[in-house]
């Protein structure tokens, strides 16, 4: 009686509190989509789902005041698509109505994002900021640098003082990259067509159910039915296929359901899509010819530093946030997963691949008989043990299960030119796996640990 009690007067304490009391282990998969933001109003400090903190402490008053109402507001918000949109760019997300963010880049007196939510204060220039352009550049900043350790601090647009403007980074980024690290489409203007990787993950998730590999399980999904009806007579998988395609709360739902599989958890699938994407775009530039080199942005140089980014990025959540053990699996997976697809690109390939001798701007940098090998880049070259460095911050209860991947990755480079140091660390780091673990009989299972890891501890902050 006494607990009911306490557990209904923190309910009412703040509406801050709603967002996690309502996640109980039932409705996992809603507090896992739920984008509502915890503000702690004694310390001014906000915390998003990315886990990410900002400070509201050099606003000024009128600011400070929209920002607060704006984090009281409990909200669940989906980021349906982004485009190029005269100078920046726009975000569509969702609620119950959809709002539009637009973020522009450059400097000029208009270049703070703005939200249709707030069109009676277009003309007065600046906007304050709204919960959906807070949102928005939050997931942004999420996928361009690390997790931060401590909080950011919040300027009167809603940017960053660190940062600025996030939008500035994003052609580096790519949108069509950044589109898929986010789920959401990149709208042309034309009928949306699935992306290939909203594509693959869907045909995962299927696979899965109907224990196959994903490479032999129906051929025919291959997602050139969309735009007929959604439910197909006789074959319930196409019809789930198409649904998962359609419907992003479907697909969000899954994927929050099937945090189990390593390879679908949400909190690491998009940076596996991110590295595919990088791999994808390596292989394109091998294949390419001199001429069509130049007009490729994503070069091996871009591959490389995604690759380096989404360690660093990895690790940062390793680090700073508090993760259950499905994430420590699942990061575990995603790190493997990059180093063998690194590993199998161990191969030389010519800088100037038509053997013409014409300058080319774009070739300039591996010129002087160098060879473009991503393994060699990476790996070989690497002052942190490329991969291993990350993994080795991982408990081996969350790595155990992939010494087979670990073996066979051993095997491929140890003729190789890798660093001697490099195969030690492998060796260590497997050394340790070949040896049971220690496990605890009284440790909490995955439900009971996550809500009183999370729940509880956030929950205590609050109340105090
Ligand atoms: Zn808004």
């Amino acid at each position: 009686m006494s607990g009911l009690s306490l557990e209904s007067m923190s309910t009412s304490a703040g509406s801050q509190s709603r967002r996690r009391e309502d996640s109980s282990a039932e409705t996992a998969y809603e507090s896992d989509i739920d984008t509502s933001i915890d503000f702690d109003e004694t310390t001014g400090i906000a915390s998003f789902s990315s886990g990410t903190r900002y400070s509201i402490h050099e606003l000024d008053r009128g600011t400070k005041d929209a920002v607060i109402k704006a984090l009281s507001t409990p909200s669940k918000l989906t980021l349906r698509g982004c485009s190029p949109r005269g100078q920046g760019y726009v975000f569509l997300i969702s609620e119950t109505i959809d709002y539009h963010v637009r973020a522009p880049y450059g400097i000029g007196p208009y270049d703070g994002p703005s939200c249709s939510c707030r069109q009676d204060e277009r003309n007065t220039g600046l906007q304050h900021p709204c919960r959906h352009t807070l949102w928005v550049c939050d997931q942004i900043l999420s996928q361009l640098v690390p997790l931060p350790r401590d909080p950011y601090t919040w300027r009167i647009d809603g940017y960053t003082t660190k940062h600025g403007n996030v939008c500035d980074f994003v052609s580096d980024f790519h949108l069509d990259v950044l589109a898929d690290s986010l789920h959401c489409d990149v709208m042309t203007g034309e009928p949306i067509k699935p992306r290939s990787r909203r594509i693959q993950t869907v045909r995962e998730i299927l696979a899965t159910f109907s224990g196959n590999p994903v490479e032999q399980y129906r051929p025919d999904l291959t997602g050139e039915t969309m735009g007929k009806r959604v439910v197909k007579e006789d074959d319930l998988e196409e019809t789930i296929f198409r649904m998962l395609l359609e419907n992003d709360a479907i697909f969000s739902y899954f994927l929050a359901s099937m945090r189990k599989c390593g390879a679908l958890n949400p909190r690491f699938r998009g940076f596996r899509d991110r590295a595919d994407t990088a791999l994808d775009a390596f292989d394109s530039y091998i294949k390419a010819s001199d001429l069509e080199r130049a007009q490729l942005s994503k070069n091996p140089q871009w591959c490389y530093k995604t690759f380096k980014d989404i360690l660093e990025q990895i690790k940062a959540i390793i680090l700073n946030l508090e993760i259950d053990r499905l994430d420590y699996r699942a990061a575990a997976n995603t790190l493997v997963y990059i180093l063998d697809q690194i590993v199998r690109r161990n191969e030389d390939h010519d800088a100037i691949r038509d053997g013409n001798d014409d300058d080319n701007p774009g070739e300039a940098q591996f010129k002087g008989g160098r060879k473009i090998n991503i393994f060699n880049e990476l790996v070989v070259q690497s002052r942190h043990n490329f991969i291993l460095d990350v993994l080795d911050e991982l408990s081996v209860e969350f790595i155990d299960h992939l010494l087979p991947d670990l073996r066979r990755i051993e095997q491929s480079i140890t003729n190789t030119n890798i660093p001697l140091a490099y195969l030690h660390k492998l060796r260590d780091i497997m050394s340790r796996l070949r040896v049971p673990s220690p496990r605890s009989g009284s440790e909490p299972t995955e439900g009971s640990r996550k809500r009183t890891s999370q729940g509880d501890d956030r929950h205590a902050k609050r109340v105090k």
